[in-house]
């Protein structure tokens, strides 16, 4: 059997941790997290791009904290939930009137 994958392995820059990985791919340290994000942070454009990334590293932060605790993570019965709910019923209500 061939394998697609080209391996190679080379030392973090940053804390001299061994890196392997596919050389098809970004490689990145599990020990450092040395280019763990290597695309260069895009600038914010107005008050709702800035509203929308806070919202979006809110809700990050609040997953990061839930999966941590190592809890079973469960369906919520929240306000979004039941929006969420409402808004598919409605389009599945129009497939079915169409
Ligand atoms: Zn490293």
């Amino acid at each position: 059997m061939t394998s697609a994958a080209e391996q190679i392995t080379q030392a973090c820059p940053e804390c001299g941790a061994g890196i392997e990985g596919d050389r098809r791919f970004t490689l990145w340290c599990a020990s450092c997290e040395w280019n763990i994000d290597p695309a260069e942070p895009e600038p914010e454009r107005g008050r709702v791009d800035r509203a929308r990334r806070a919202l979006a590293r809110g809700y990050g932060e609040k997953l990061l904290g839930e999966v941590a605790q190592g809890d079973a993570l469960a369906a919520r019965r929240d306000t979004s939930a039941v929006l969420a709910y409402a808004l598919a019923l409605a389009v599945h209500a129009v497939t079915a009137v169409l």
